[in-house]
């Protein structure tokens, strides 16, 4: 089983590198659980919930989306219970159910920037057959912050500047003192070539500071205690200061 236990409620499925899957998020309340990210595709959500039911837990009842990303998002279509995004997700989402996925199509959304090479491949890599991909967009959209109660657990989930995606979500449990935030602790690979903006990356060391955890669990990472975290991202925007980026 490769489901991994982080807390007394909180459970993930660590990322996989070959075609970028991002950790899956569990979060287990007395009446409802809760998803941290739809995964890549089908494949990977039924992967996950083969998992569950080993452990004899509920499928998901909800399931956040932490940014648009094709990784996180591209499994919505099939996941249990009611899905949630903040609205600049949404938008996005709405935005890349329209595009195609022959050859041609994604070539060109290479060549305009909108789709990066690495996700292409991985993609590829994940879809064999392409026709297989259906992207849509979250049940439930907000702005600025919900707060969804498990019974017995808070899922605090709010919209938060990051250097990664303008879309970025965390998913913060109070009571486990435990904060999913995606992939926000990497720079942006679609409009920076994978550089951190110096203004954002500072705006998100200040909100996960300010946040009252003792672990982070990143997009594609191992859970990692909170100052490990924010000690690195100082060293990167110390770094982008001394070459005046
Ligand atoms: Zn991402």
């Amino acid at each position: 089983m490769e489901l991994k236990k982080v807390s007394d409620r909180i459970y993930d499925l660590p990322a996989e590198e070959r075609t970028d899957r991002p950790i899956l998020g569990y979060i287990m309340g007395d009446k409802y659980s809760l998803a941290v990210d739809a995964g890549n595709s089908s494949d990977h959500v039924g992967k996950f919930y083969r998992e569950l039911r080993e452990f004899n837990f509920r499928l998901p009842d909800f399931t956040v989306i932490t940014h648009w990303h094709w990784d996180h998002s591209f499994g919505t279509h099939v996941v249990s219970g009611k899905v949630v995004a903040c609205h600049l997700t949404n938008e996005k989402l709405a935005e890349v159910q329209k595009w195609e996925w022959t050859d041609d199509a994604m070539e060109k959304r290479l060549q305009s920037g909108e789709d990066i090479e690495f996700c292409d491949q991985c993609i590829r890599l994940e879809y064999p057959d392409r026709s297989k991909i259906k992207v849509v967009t979250a049940d439930v959209e907000f702005t600025g912050s919900i707060t969804i109660d498990l019974g017995g657990i808070l899922c605090e989930i709010r919209e938060f500047i990051s250097p990664h995606s303008s879309d970025s979500v965390l998913v913060h449990v109070p009571e486990e003192r435990i904060v999913f935030i995606g992939d926000a602790e990497s720079g942006d690979f679609y409009q920076n070539s994978g550089e951190y903006d110096k203004t954002k990356l500072g705006e998100m060391i200040k909100t996960l500071e300010d946040i009252d955890v003792d672990t982070i669990i990143p997009g594609h990472d191992m859970p990692q205690p909170k100052v490990a975290v924010v000690n690195f991202l100082k060293s990167e925007r110390d770094r982008l200061c001394l070459y005046n980026y």
